[in-house]
């Protein structure tokens, strides 16, 4: 099976790790703070917190931002279940917001009618918004920046696609628009630490309360305690915080792939311009492309005619597995998830998002993915759709 994502792992990375396992920390060392560093000064932010997974990295930037019972965090039904999940690990509410079905991101538009509508029926606007830059394309964050003053709501960008993305000719991650970014280091993602997740900000107390956060809620600096130090043995617990810490093994995986981020973002080009070009005459709606962006192209996602019934999509799905193509599909909206049906959501509640599931492939896209399977998969394509 041709997966849809897959790892590249080289000998570098594998060196990386092995002196690591020679050194003498294997966690909170020095390879913890030399990743964050590397990340830091690709994307020209001030911070860089690394953790252990992006789901980790969003519940902190919920938590770094007061977010609370009795608060609402808003994100795009086309993500994973994480983007949303990060508001109910701290108590919020959750509520999404539609998307533009040629960016598949979610529609700026569609946010300022949510928030003027729910300022003329004088209910509560919410406290956080996650766009999240599906398949690596990003946001339109020039635009949800300027909701985000007009109507006081703090930003945090799910950049798990995007490592190696550009927005208005700088990296996704400076947080221009935003409090924080988020990355995920995932296997599947761009880059990997194996599991791993970043928070970009250029809040310096932001990222000190996440360093906090990260590690039990516990500090060492005298200046944050509430009495003269005991000793130096001594720490006070602040808040209450979590192990969400990365070992340094995985840090040094993650900083050595990091260095290959060009290369990896570069071969996903390639293999997406292919995809533009042969696949042009099917009947399909290829990955759009925005100005003044430039994608790390994470997913290549194709969707089949509006008219296309379930029973044909389905069809064509499972024609593809078997022909050893491993196809995938990004994503089920989530507030159609059993969990979110509970809290209230309804099938119709985003019919943008719920009409782009009916239609939507993943194909194969990953920096190892061959010529020749690449080939197999456009055939494939081409003969289950004509
Ligand atoms: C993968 C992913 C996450 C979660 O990442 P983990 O590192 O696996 O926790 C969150 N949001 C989106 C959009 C993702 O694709």
């Amino acid at each position: 099976m041709i997966p849809y994502g897959r790892q590249s792992i080289n000998e570098d990375d594998i060196r990386a790790v092995v002196n690591v396992l020679r050194s003498e920390f294997l966690t909170q060392g020095p390879a913890v703070p030399a990743f964050e560093k590397a990340v830091a000064a690709f994307c020209g932010a001030e911070n860089a917190v690394v953790v252990a997974n992006a789901t980790a990295a969003l519940h902190l930037a919920c938590l770094a931002l007061d977010l609370g019972p009795g608060d609402e965090l808003w994100t795009s039904p086309n993500t994973f279940v994480a983007s949303a999940n990060c508001a109910r690990y701290a108590g919020a509410a959750v509520d999404f917001v539609d998307i533009d079905p040629l960016t598949l991101n979610m529609d700026p538009k569609e946010l300022r009618r949510k928030l003027e509508l729910r300022l003329r029926t004088g209910k509560a606007l919410p406290k956080v918004v996650v766009p999240v830059h599906f398949a690596g394309q990003p946001c339109d964050m020039a635009a949800i920046g300027a909701l985000a003053k007009e109507f006081r709501f703090s930003i945090i960008e799910d950049a798990s696609h995007a490592v190696g993305a550009h927005y208005g000719g700088k990296p996704v991650g400076a947080c221009v628009y935003s409090d924080l970014t988020i990355f995920s280091f995932h296997p599947v993602k761009i880059v990997t630490s194996g599991e791993g997740g970043m928070i970009l900000t250029n809040h310096s107390a932001l990222a000190r309360r996440l360093e906090r956060l990260r590690s039990h809620g516990i500090t060492r600096d005298p200046a944050l305690m509430t009495e003269a130090t005991h000793g130096s043995w001594y720490y006070q617990q602040l808040e209450l915080g979590f192990n969400y810490r990365l070992p340094d093994i995985l840090a040094a995986l993650g900083h050595s792939q990091f260095l290959r981020l060009p290369e990896m973002i570069q071969r996903r080009h390639e293999i997406a311009a292919r995809y533009d070009r042969e696949l042009a005459d099917l009947p399909l709606q290829l990955p759009s492309k925005e100005p003044d962006t430039v994608s790390a192209l994470h997913l290549y996602v194709v969707q089949l005619e509006k008219t296309t019934s379930a029973e044909r999509h389905r069809r064509i799905f499972e024609c593809l597995r078997e022909a050893g193509i491993g196809v995938n599909l990004h994503y089920i909206p989530v507030h159609l998830q059993p969990y979110y049906w509970n809290l209230g959501f309804r099938e119709g509640d985003f019919p943008k998002a719920e009409a782009y599931y009916r239609r939507a492939i993943s194909l194969p896209i990953y920096y190892g993915l061959s010529e020749a399977d690449q080939s197999r998969v456009i055939a494939a394509l081409r003969k289950v759709l004509t």
